[in-house]
């Protein structure tokens, strides 16, 4: 374990927020502890694993290493909902950046750039920690992905068009030194597109210590609206657009899951529930509701659209 000062600004005067169980894998006796600085307001985990010790929190049935796409056991309903949430954020993307050279980071299995192919006009590349991921990523999705982190691969600098990191950032040990990465690599005129769990969000408030933004102990930082900014603009980064527009309900669904469990709920009520949820029925019923629920940067996931602010 590593004790740590704020990434942000530095201190190290902090608050206790939640000491949590492993919700996810249901690891009771994996404590995780979220403090919140008091000068700047970000929320991490304090102290936490080291890049070592955390390799033991992603196991294999970790869910961003399982491919739903591939699996022929996801109905087809189902498949095709979450085939338009990938075309939905390519679509980010491409309002921003018509074409060139793309990186997603922590790509897990290529799930993204495997759906961005559709795209000829993108030259696709991937990188990601898990080396079976990353060999899946290769094999079964033909990607050109690197394995190992950001820092390994030592991409040239100015040599994309576009970064994306979908639900990546809030996993890293130095979130400040990745974006001082990713502004190294990223063209003049590139795009950084990225999505993270939302602290201000109503699901965060709702759920509480079950809200699945926190997925202790894999998240080592929580972010809101204003702590991103705060972290961009250090960065050099300037936002071009913040929105709570993909994922809400996929992502409400879990925090359900977890406050169900925690609230000790019978096995059946609990699966009952949630299958009916999770038809994509009522996924496509309750959508104006959550396009609604989101607005207001009150979403349960913030994706930001940022570009460069050149250096002095
Ligand atoms: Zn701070």
């Amino acid at each position: 374990m590593q004790t740590l000062m704020c990434n942000l600004c530095h201190s190290n005067d902090f608050e206790l927020l939640y000491k949590l169980p492993d919700l996810l894998l249901q690891r009771e006796q994996v404590i995780s502890t979220f403090v919140r600085c008091k000068q700047c307001g970000l929320v991490l985990q304090n102290p936490r694993p080291n890049i070592e010790e955390m390799s033991f929190h992603y196991p294999p049935e970790y869910d961003s290493y399982t491919t739903a796409l591939n699996n022929n056991q996801t109905p087809w309903l189902l498949q095709k909902a979450y085939r338009y949430g990938i075309e939905k954020r390519g679509r980010i993307v491409r309002n921003h950046k018509k074409s060139g050279r793309l990186l997603d980071i922590g790509c897990a299995t290529g799930v993204f750039l495997a759906g961005m192919k559709v795209h000829p006009e993108w030259e696709l590349i991937g990188v990601e920690i898990n080396k079976q991921a990353a060999e899946i990523a290769r094999e079964q999705n033909q990607l050109n992905v690197v394995h190992g982190t950001l820092e390994d691969a030592g991409f040239p600098s100015e040599f994309f068009d576009a970064v994306t990191m979908w639900d990546v950032l809030e996993h890293l040990h130095d979130p400040s030194s990745s974006l001082k990465e990713i502004h190294r690599i990223l063209k003049p005129d590139g795009v950084l597109v990225f999505r993270v769990p939302n602290l201000n969000s109503w699901d965060a408030k709702l759920f509480g210590a079950a809200w699945a933004g926190l997925d202790a102990p894999r998240h080592l930082y929580v972010f809101d609206p204003q702590t991103l900014s705060s972290l961009l603009a250090k960065n050099n980064f300037e936002i071009h657009k913040m929105g709570c527009n993909i994922g809400s309900y996929p992502t409400f669904l879990l925090s359900l899951r977890f406050w169900l469990l925690a609230k000790g709920i019978p096995e059946s009520i609990r699966m009952t529930v949630l299958k009916i949820l999770h038809h994509p029925i009522m996924r496509v019923i309750s959508s104006p509701l959550f396009f609604v629920y989101g607005l207001g940067l009150r979403g349960p996931l913030i994706t930001v659209v940022a570009t460069k602010r050149e250096v002095d």
